[in-house]
């Protein structure tokens, strides 16, 4: 079988040789996410997930988050405490729509599922906060998403990571949905070494 793309030294999503020793398979969040969309994805198509409109909902929404620049997941990390403090505001609805909030995802509606809504940028204080029911965070989201211009970088790397969804075989290391959780670490070591080397030559 041919060999899957990936040269150490580069990010395993794009070639690009702008990594770190901090993060030495991928150049960027978005980078990073892409290909976790990519075996997302895959992974889905293999075992039949992708017909399921929940999940074509969820692909599309992170299609649009990677097109934009990846979602800022790190920045939005909202401790234990604040999300407790903000649900208990919210009396256990959703802000924006008053349907009761589901916290152990035991009612089987996907929608009511919990969530936590950044009302301006990335900030995590109090203020900035709003208890969401999964469908108003997609709905708010999709409102904010652009559609793509033919022939933009957008469409152009929306086409490249559909091509490599739709692959036979994954085209890249970081595109292999079986292999990768277990291949990850071991390359995210030899990267640093090989970029540690790099640095003391
Ligand atoms: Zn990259
Ligand atoms: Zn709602």
């Amino acid at each position: 079988m041919e060999a899957r793309h990936y040269r150490i030294g580069t990010c395993a999503n794009c070639d690009s040789p702008e990594i770190t020793l901090q993060t030495p398979l991928f150049c960027s969040q978005q980078c990073r996410q892409a290909a976790e969309l990519v075996r997302y994805v895959r992974g889905c198509r293999r075992d039949g997930r992708d017909q399921l409109t929940d999940v074509q909902e969820a692909m599309r929404m992170r299609l649009a988050m990677v097109l934009g620049g990846g979602y800022p997941e790190r920045e939005r990390v909202v401790g234990a405490g604040t999300r407790a403090e903000v649900f208990r505001r919210a009396g256990g609805r959703c802000e924006q729509c008053g349907r009761v909030l589901d916290f152990d995802q035991s009612r089987g509606d996907p929608d009511a599922i919990a969530t936590i809504q950044h009302v301006h940028g990335d900030a995590n204080e109090l203020d900035n906060l709003k208890a969401f029911c999964r469908r108003c965070n997609i709905d708010d989201a999709q409102s904010r998403f652009v559609p793509l211009q033919r022939g933009s970088a957008a469409a152009k790397m929306a086409a490249e990571l559909e091509r490599r969804w739709s692959a036979a075989e994954p085209l890249r290391l970081c595109d292999d949905e079986l292999e990768w959780k277990t291949n990850w670490q071991r390359l995210t070591k030899a990267a640093r070494g090989w970029l540690q080397t790099k640095a003391d030559a």
